[in-house]
């Protein structure tokens, strides 16, 4: 029988947010941008049954909200610049963050849903 400890935990979720196979950490996890692979090719666990739903979406929106609100200031005072270059520059950072956190968000989500072993549909 496998012990899980402290560290395996802690290890699946920095896997699963690098997007590797939270198990073996051999194999990637998604084969598109957050499109899950349904087996792994290194450990054989199966991931296509682990549905991460709308969580990584909404820890997303979290964390591009807390970093965007600091850049929203910076970017609204500064009147020198025109309004459609502030515009701009708010959704092409918006938009980067929420990009770039996303695929993260869903591999910490499908490691802890696998770690804790939640039910899945
Ligand atoms: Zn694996």
């Amino acid at each position: 029988m496998q012990v899980e400890t402290q560290t395996d935990k802690w290890l699946a979720i920095r896997r699963g947010l690098k997007g590797n196979c939270p198990k073996c950490g051999q194999a990637k996890l998604f084969r598109a941008y957050l499109k899950q692979v349904e087996h792994c090719p290194s450990c054989h666990e199966n991931w296509g049954k682990v549905r991460a739903d709308d969580g990584p979406a909404w820890a997303s929106m979290l964390i591009a909200g807390h970093v965007l609100a600091p850049f929203f200031y910076f970017i609204t005072f500064r009147t020198e610049l025109p309004d459609w270059v502030r515009t701009l520059a708010l959704v092409l950072v918006g938009v980067g963050i929420c990009l770039a956190v996303l695929p993260r968000m869903k591999g910490l989500f499908i490691a802890w849903i696998w770690y804790t072993k939640a039910p899945t549909s």
